[in-house]
């Protein structure tokens, strides 16, 4: 960005940095859907689904690498939590299957329902979702966005060692 001052490209430097996700691997399947597997700057893997319909595409999106909550049909909840995914890197996985559609403007619609849950990592699905739903930034509409849960109970969160999830947001 060479038309920005020198002194303020440096503490740009120094206050910020430019992230982004690349797929690993595209799974297509016959009726359109297309898994994307992206790998995170530790090494950890996390996927996106792509889900076509009738005139837009919906986006289901990971929260967590790995699930804590073990839900026995699930293949992530069998591999137990790893970590929480960064605001930046729920953001980057649509942008990062968005930059792969010829029309960008039809992936309309986004659903927490990949890996992980997302109101076990709150603070930074709260703050992707801010970034996700501003005139500033990717500009969905609160309509068309879904958060699915299985339900977080206290005693339940209390049972993991402190500083391990997000702050308990439920007061
Ligand atoms: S909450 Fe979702 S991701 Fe976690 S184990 Fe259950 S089905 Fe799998």
């Amino acid at each position: 960005m060479s038309n920005l001052s020198r002194p303020f490209r440096q503490k740009l430097e120094e206050a910020a940095w430019i992230s982004s996700l690349a797929s690993e691997k595209v799974h297509s399947s016959e009726d359109g859907t297309r898994k994307f597997r992206f790998i995170l700057a530790d090494g950890e893997a996390v996927e996106s689904v792509l889900l076509p319909e009738r005139d837009h595409w919906t986006l289901c999106l990971s929260s967590q690498v790995g699930c804590p909550l073990g839900c026995r049909f699930c293949l992530t909840g069998k591999r137990g939590w790893v970590r929480n995914l960064k605001a930046s890197e729920i953001i980057d996985q649509v942008i990062g299957v968005r930059s792969t559609l010829s029309r960008p403007e039809k992936l309309t619609n986004l659903v927490l329902m990949g890996m992980g849950e997302p109101l076990l990592n709150y603070q930074n699905v709260l703050q992707a979702l801010v970034v996700l739903r501003s005139p500033l930034g990717l500009q969905f509409s609160n309509r068309r966005i879904t958060l699915s849960t299985s339900g977080i109970i206290r005693r339940w969160w209390n049972s993991f060692p402190s500083g391990t999830l997000s702050n308990w947001p439920f007061r």
